[in-house]
């Protein structure tokens, strides 16, 4: 089988979803201004039609964008098929603020919760709140205990900057899963083989679950590498290399994202991966265009070809 995919992908190098079997989800944050509202919702109205299986909107840190999120999510709910679902942290938050959140999302009609501890604001090492869910394990069953939602829950492939070591983050992930979590949500990485490693070592710790790569699409490095940092993700010399001198060129470095994002993509497919998650950071058009590469096409037009 992995023979057969491995012919398929190198046939054919950029352009996978030969059997119409490759899904995506795509995550916003919430907008702050009606400027970035509107371009929002244009984002979201492009990706659309690509037929995602569910868009999720980021919650800011320690509950600081609990209305925009809410509205956000909401507003997907109402006037979208796709399913939306709605990032939520239980760092600064006791755990009757957290379930009244989650209820208001269940009363809206959201059935899809990403279950995330979150970081302290301005970096300070975490610290549970006294009333709070200490952690994302925590968390995942308390929000099962609110209601049947569906919960993913995040994985590091280049390992949590909190956690002891590999395994021990490991095994906190089957910890989120066995609570109730249903499929994992990486954190964006740039090496498609630490990704497969990773899997592979879930697989053999018993993780059975779904885990779906996080890509980010980078078209500015040196923005990239700020959250990079924080987050432990390992930024290549290859790639700093490969933006050298385009920074009076925003065309071509979004020529080179995109190239890059969809080698990346196709190196994944060709390991096994079927499913993709996008970090859009609201905007179409390099999720538009990496998934164009992989063969998806916008439902309403494949629709019309096969008529
Ligand atoms: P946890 O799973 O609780 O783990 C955090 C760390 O603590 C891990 O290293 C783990 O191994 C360790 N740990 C946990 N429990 C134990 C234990 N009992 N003993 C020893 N070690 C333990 N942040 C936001 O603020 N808003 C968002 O919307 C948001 N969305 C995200 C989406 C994705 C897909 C990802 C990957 C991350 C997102 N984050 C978001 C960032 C996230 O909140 C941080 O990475 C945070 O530091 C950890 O959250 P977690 O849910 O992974 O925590």
């Amino acid at each position: 089988n992995s023979l057969a995919e491995a012919r398929r992908a190198a046939a054919s190098p950029l352009f996978a979803n030969l059997d119409g079997d490759i899904g995506v989800s795509f995550e916003f944050f919430p907008p702050k201004t009606e400027k970035m509202e509107a371009q929002l919702w244009d984002t979201f109205r492009t990706l659309e039609p690509l037929a995602p299986r569910f868009v999720s909107v980021t919650y800011g840190a320690g509950g600081s964008t609990r209305e925009r999120t809410h509205a956000t999510v909401a507003r997907i709910a109402a006037e979208s098929a796709v399913p939306p679902a709605a990032h939520l942290t239980c760092v600064e938050a006791s755990r009757a603020e957290i379930n009244e959140v989650a209820e208001a999302y269940w009363e809206a009609g959201v059935r899809h919760i990403v279950a995330l501890r979150g970081d302290v604001p301005g970096g300070a090492p975490y610290s549970a709140h006294p009333e709070g869910y200490a952690n994302a394990v925590e968390l995942v069953a308390g929000l099962k205990a609110v209601a049947p939602f569906e919960i993913s829950v995040a994985a590091y492939p280049e390992t949590h900057p909190d956690a002891d070591c590999p395994q021990a983050d490991l095994d906190n992930l089957k910890r989120k899963l066995d609570a109730g979590a249903t499929r994992a949500i990486t954190q964006f990485f740039f090496s498609p083989d630490s990704f497969l490693r990773f899997r592979d070592k879930a697989a053999a710790s018993g993780i059975d679950a779904p885990i779906i790569p996080g890509i980010l699409p980078v078209s500015n490095v040196s923005q990239t590498r700020r959250i990079a940092d924080m987050c432990g993700t390992a930024i290549p010399a290859w790639m700093v290399s490969l933006f050298d001198g385009l920074d009076d060129h925003p065309a071509a470095r979004q020529l080179v994202a995109a190239t890059i994002a969809a080698e990346m993509c196709r190196r994944l497919y060709a390991g096994g991966v079927r499913d993709f998650h996008f970090y859009t950071l609201n905007r179409a058009e390099l999720s538009y265009a990496i998934c164009h590469l992989l063969g998806l096409r916008p439902v309403s037009s494949a629709k019309d070809q096969a008529a």
